[in-house]
């Protein structure tokens, strides 16, 4: 098995150079996960619809029988169906012969300084992934992960170097949530869930959205759907798809004020234009009230000029939008530089005097790589650092075997 957040076996960056209508490298390999090798089902990866449907086909037993083993999963936790002492034995053996209830292995959890905390997880696979959870003026956000790697290649992002390996079930999505959860002390409470972690989420719909509904369902995880948002590098198609089957909030990747700009650091453009990408969002169906977050990484002499300030203003005209301006993380093999501080002030001046409702968006965990755009190599780091070990030891998790 391999130890690397890499994982096993690498798959190309497909998407982003056009083939994003055929079935994606990762699509198959989470096909497979959905079952073991004794051809039981991953029962955490159904949204209630599907686990009512096996309930009455596959294990042939009465309706009330699902929302009984729905909460166990996500209220409850449970990690065995023996847990689900209100289920007779028989049924519970019935149910560990067709289905298994999958759990994230905890591989390192990493605190910043700044009380931001980072989680990687181990996969059955071998894969590792990452969850960031930000303490921010009395609310607490997990950033979840939707894929293994990014196939979208932003060249300001160091998750695109990792490519995509697979897609995430939706048990291993909703797992990052439930499994923090219940590290919590008692009466802490996860806030906000914000898709901003490893991938691109819409890339991965077909589990996305289970694992959403997951999250929304009161008897499940049981988050307001205004406290959920998932971000995308705007894959045009796929923003209206998420809209007609879940009311969550959308936030959009834009980084950029000019095509050619845009083509330069999110080879997606190549595929749907900045003049598609605003398009969907005037078409985006809009509660009253709500807006539809822009996100713009701050690149030194890139996009972050009063021209690029005037530009985005008149780009969002007519849609209810606020900004929120990302100051470049530096990755030490980039090029790329965040703004001084005069300069992010200025260009949000701008925003603001033109009544654009905008924000900065603080950097949080950048001493432990959790901060935006430095996901998945903060592991590969520590083996080649030698700390690794170390760091395991002293959250009480078993060391590497060599
Ligand atoms: N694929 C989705 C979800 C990832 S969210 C998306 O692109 O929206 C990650 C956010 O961090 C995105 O807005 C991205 O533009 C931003 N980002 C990526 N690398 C960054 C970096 N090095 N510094 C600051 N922001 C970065």
């Amino acid at each position: 098995m391999s130890a690397t957040p890499q994982g096993p076996e690498a798959v190309s960056n497909d998407a982003a150079r056009g083939s994003l209508d055929t079935p994606v490298a990762g699509s198959g390999k989470v096909a497979r996960l959905l079952r073991d090798a004794s051809g039981r089902i991953d029962l955490k990866s159904l949204d209630f619809q599907a686990l009512q449907n096996w309930v009455r086909d596959e294990l042939h037993e009465k309706p009330f029988r699902a929302r009984q083993l729905w909460k166990w999963m996500w209220q409850k936790g449970a990690r065995s169906f023996d847990e689900m002492t209100d289920l007779a034995r028989p049924l519970r053996e019935r149910l560990s012969a067709l289905a298994f209830l999958p759990f994230l292995h905890p591989d390192l959890i990493l605190k910043s300084d700044d009380g931001t905390m980072k989680f990687l997880w181990r996969l059955e696979d071998g894969f590792v992934i990452e969850s960031v959870l930000i303490p921010d003026d009395g609310r607490l956000t997990l950033c979840v992960s939707s894929q293994v790697g990014c196939a979208m290649a932003c060249t300001f992002c160091l998750t695109g170097d990792i490519g995509l390996r697979r897609h995430l079930k939706a048990s291993e999505i909703a797992n990052q949530a439930l499994q923090v959860q219940r590290q919590l002390p008692e009466g802490t409470r996860i806030t906000n869930l914000v898709m901003m972690g490893m991938g691109e989420p819409l890339h991965n719909l077909g589990q996305l959205i289970p694992a959403l509904r997951i999250c929304l369902d009161d008897d499940a995880l049981n988050f307001s759907h205004r406290k959920v948002t998932v971000s995308t590098v705007g894959l045009v198609p796929r923003m209206a798809e998420l809209a007609a089957a879940l009311p969550v909030n959308l936030a959009v990747s834009l980084n950029a004020t000019t095509e050619e700009q845009r083509r330069a650091i999110m080879p997606i453009t190549r595929k749907y234009s900045l003049e598609e990408l605003l398009e969907a969002c005037r078409q985006f169906p809009m509660p009253r009230h709500k807006r539809i977050t822009f996100e713009y990484v701050l690149l030194a002499g890139h996009n972050d000029s009063l021209d690029d300030a005037e530009r985005l203003c008149g780009l969002l005209r007519g849609i209810p939008a606020k900004v929120n301006l990302i100051p470049y993380n530096e990755n030490p093999d980039r090029p790329l530089r965040r703004p001084a501080d005069a300069v992010i002030k200025a260009f949000q001046h701008y925003l603001l005097q033109k009544g654009m409702n905008t924000s900065v968006r603080a950097t949080r965990g950048l001493d432990i790589s959790a901060a935006c755009g430095q996901l998945g190599k903060a592991r590969q780091q520590a083996i080649d650092q030698g700390w690794l070990d170390d760091a395991r030891r002293i959250a009480g998790l078993p060391t590497e075997p060599r």
